[in-house]
C-alpha cells in the first residue's frame, strides 16, 4: 500500500542514524503514537524494520497523523488511557513513552490529564516495559530546567521551576517522571532510558497547539496579523521532528543510562522566527506583541555535549530546510481562517 503522505528527508546519516539497525524485527510499543512526534517515530521503526504498537487515547492526537500507516503490514493500533494498566499482546523488546499534551496551551486545557499521565501513565508504561523485559525510553522534556538560571542547560543542571505555577502540571509531571524512571533502573529490574527533548518542530504539528512555529505559519499564510509574545527576544532551540527521531532510537539503543539533552543548539530570537517565516510564506502580515505567559522561559538552549558523545548524535538539519518542509505540510493542511490563538514562544 502506498504511503499517502511524502516522507520527511531524513537527516544526514551520523553514527546515531546508521544504528538502528538494531530495530528490525524488534518489536516496539509507543504511547502517545497519534501526536506529533509518535507519529514520525512509529513511521521511522516501521521503516527500519520494526513491527510497531501504537497505544493512545487520542487527547491531544490525531487518527490522521497515522491513517498512512494504518494499512502497513507491522503496524497496529490500539486506543487505551495509559493512565490505567493497559498491555499489548506478545513480546515487545522496546516502550517508548511519549503520552502527555506538551504544548502549553494542550496542558493548560488539560492540567489534570497531564499531570496524570506523567505519574499514573509513566508507572504503567515502565509495568509494562517490566513484564515484558523491555527497554523502556522516557520522552521527558527541557520544561524539567523551568526558567533556567544557567546557559546552555546540561544534563546535571537541576533546573528553576515553580512548582504551583501555571505550567506546574506539566514540568512537575515530567520530574516526576524522571523520578519513577530513575527509580526502576536503580532497583535493577528494567533498563531505562530518559531523554530531555528541547523544541522540536515539523509536519503535523496542529495548527491550533499555540506553539510559535505552527502558530506563526498559520498566521502568515492566513495574512493575518502574526503575534509574538513579549517584546520577542526571548530565545528557543528549534529542532526538527527527524533529528529528535534519530535521537530517540540512539538513546534507545545506546548504553548510555543517564538523561540526555536532545535538542538543536542554534538559538533563535521569537521575533527572528516570525521574521523568517514571514520571509519564506510572502506574507504581508504585520508583526504584532502581546503579553508574555507566566513563567516563560527567556531563553532555552540545550548543552548537547552528552548526546555527541554518548549516542554519536547531533541535528543536522538546517533550520530552514525544516521549516520548507513544515510549511510545504501547512500549506496543505492548515485551515485558511487564522485561529484566535497567539502565537507565543514556542514550547
Ligand atoms: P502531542 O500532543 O502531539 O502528542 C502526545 C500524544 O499523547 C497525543 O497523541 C495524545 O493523545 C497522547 N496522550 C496524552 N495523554 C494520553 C493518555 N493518558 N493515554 C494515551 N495517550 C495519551 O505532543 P508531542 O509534541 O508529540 O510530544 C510527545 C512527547 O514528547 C510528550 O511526552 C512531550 O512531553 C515530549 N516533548 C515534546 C516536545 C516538543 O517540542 N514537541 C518537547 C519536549 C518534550
Amino acid at each position: 500500500m502506498p504511503r499517502l503522505q511524502p516522507p520527511l528527508t531524513h537527516p544526514r546519516e551520523t553514527a546515531a542514524t546508521a544504528v538502528p539497525a538494531a530495530f528490525a524485527r524488534r518489536t516496539a510499543v509507543v504511547t502517545g503514537a497519534a501526536g506529533f512526534i509518535g507519529s514520525h517515530l512509529c513511521e521511522r521503526l516501521l521503516d527500519l524494520g520494526a513491527e510497531v504498537v501504537g497505544v493512545d487515547n487520542l487527547l491531544t492526537g490525531r487518527l490522521d497523523n497515522l491513517s498512512h500507516l494504518r494499512s502497513v503490514g507491522g503496524f497496529r493500533f490500539q486506543t487505551d488511557d495509559v493512565t490505567r494498566p493497559f498491555t499489548v499482546a506478545g513480546p515487545v523488546d522496546f516502550v517508548f513513552h511519549l503520552a502527555s499534551p506538551a504544548s502549553p496551551l494542550d496542558y493548560a486545557r488539560h492540567p489534570l490529564a497531564t499531570l496524570k499521565v506523567g505519574a499514573m501513565g509513566t508507572l504503567n508504561a515502565l509495568e509494562l516495559a517490566d513484564a515484558k523485559h523491555a527497554r523502556f525510553l522516557l520522552a521527558s522534556t527541557s520544561e524539567v530546567y523551568g526558567d533556567p538560571l544557567v546557559h546552555p542547560q546540561p544534563e546535571q543542571y537541576w533546573g528553576n521551576v515553580n512548582p504551583v505555577g501555571p505550567r506546574s502540571v506539566y514540568d512537575e509531571a515530567k520530574r516526576y517522571a524522571e523520578a519513577l524512571t530513575s527509580c526502576f533502573q536503580r532497583s535493577g529490574g528494567t533498563r531505562t532510558r530518559i531523554v530531555r527533548i528541547f523544541n522540536t518542530y515539523g509536519p503535523r504539528m496542529r495548527a491550533d497547539d499555540g506553539r510559535a512555529v505552527p502558530a506563526f505559519i498559520q498566521q502568515a499564510l492566513a495574512g493575518e496579523p502574526i503575534t509574538v509574545a513579549g517584546d520577542g527576544s526571548q530565545t528557543r532551540s528549534l529542532c526538527f521532528v527527524a533529528d529528535t527521531v534519530a535521537g530517540l532510537l540512539a538513546a534507545a539503543t545506546a548504553e548510555h543510562a543517564d538523561p540526555v539533552n536532545l535538542g538543536n543548539p542554534h538559538e533563535i530570537t521569537m521575533l527572528q522566527l516570525a521574521e523568517e517565516i514571514r520571509a519564506m510564506t510572502g506574507s504581508a502580515s504585520a508583526i504584532t506583541f502581546v503579553p508574555l505567559p507566566a513563567d516563560d522561559p527567556k531563553r532555552r538552549c540545550p548543552d548537547i555535549t552528552a548526546a555527541r558523545a554518548h549516542l554519536g548524535w547531533e541535528p543536522t538539519t538546517h533550520l530552514r530546510d525544516g521549516l520548507r518542509q513544515t510549511l510545504d505540510w501547512a500549506q496543505q493542511h492548515f485551515p485558511r481562517q487564522a485561529s484566535a490563538t497567539t502565537g507565543r514562544s514556542a514550547s
